[in-house]
């Protein structure tokens, strides 16, 4: 596997693929990598012929009072699991490789889609991923990226990038992986105490109570949403940021539960706030 920090030498490898006929597949991270990366990169090299892996915290994306300085990292380990995982090329910028000085072009994607559910609580943070997602999508020109569905809102924003700005990349999404009693994997976990950790389980339980009145034959948002948040409340200190049914694509809010759902959640829970979610057709 080969290590690369700057544009220029990422661009030179993957030219030297692309000219071997590889197709070159993209699975852009901010590292502290576990078992969901994997299996995007598992996806990656199972649908591609030479697979980069960005890492990279991207300062954009984050809001004035959020968890930049302390977002988790450790490079020498997640090098590892990349080779492990046999990616071939991981590329590890500088925030100055990525943003020199006077930086000032982003790419925005203006509409409700990154307003609601996570974007009214992050107003600035889908315009850094947009950003950052298109300057890879630039400095790689991949014929597929990878993504996982842990992040929805996030895939829902870049498939609409990549339909109105007209990359040529095809988008994979893929399934959210889950330790064995169900908490979605995040590098933020790390951020749980022992017992917020065993609290966290009420999210995924909160899903899957939705679930449940669903096939039951519930279609009232309302209701639905009304008894996760009472089950989200037993633990007495979580933070509800929101509870959501929305139109899986479009993210717009329903009150009657029809086609493609997604319910997603975001929640505080001590000093972590997690995401996690389901996708169904109703
Ligand atoms: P991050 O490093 O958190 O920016 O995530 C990088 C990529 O990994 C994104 O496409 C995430 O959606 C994906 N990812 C993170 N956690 C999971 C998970 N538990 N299951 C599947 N994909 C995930």
């Amino acid at each position: 596997m080969k290590i690369v920090h700057t544009v220029n030498d990422l661009r030179a490898v993957v030219k030297s693929a692309k000219k071997a006929q590889k197709c070159v597949g993209l699975v852009p991270t901010m590292g502290f990598l576990h078992e969901g990366h994997l299996s995007l990169m598992t996806a990656a090299k199972k649908n591609t012929d030479f697979v980069v892996v960005s890492l990279f915290v991207n300062p954009t994306q984050f809001g004035p009072n959020e968890d930049l300085e302390s977002y988790p990292r450790n490079f020498e380990k997640d090098a590892i699991l990349c080779e492990n995982a046999g990616v071939d090329v991981l590329f590890n910028p500088s925030v100055d490789e990525m943003y020199g000085p006077d930086y000032s072009t982003y790419v925005n994607c203006e509409g409700d889609i990154t307003k609601v559910l996570c974007g009214a609580s992050r107003p600035i943070h889908f315009k850094g991923v947009t950003s950052v997602v298109s300057k890879l999508f630039n400095i790689v020109s991949p014929e597929k990226a990878f993504f996982g569905q842990k992040d929805a809102q996030q895939v829902a924003v870049i498939e609409k990038m990549v339909r109105e700005l007209n990359f040529d990349i095809e988008i994979v999404p893929c399934p959210i992986v889950r330790e064995s009693d169900g908490l979605a994997l995040s590098s933020r976990n790390t951020y749980l105490s022992e017992s917020e950790r065993k609290d966290a389980l009420v999210l995924v339980q909160s899903l899957r109570l939705a679930e449940q009145k669903i096939k039951a034959g519930e279609r009232n948002a309302e209701l639905i949403k009304q008894a996760m948040k009472a089950l989200i409340e037993t633990v007495d200190y979580a933070e509800i940021d929101y509870v959501e049914i929305v139109e899986a694509t479009t993210l717009k809010s329903v009150q009657k539960l029809e086609g493609d759902m997604l319910i997603a959640l975001a929640v505080k829970l001590g000093r972590p706030r997690l995401i996690d979610n389901i996708r169904l057709w109703v």
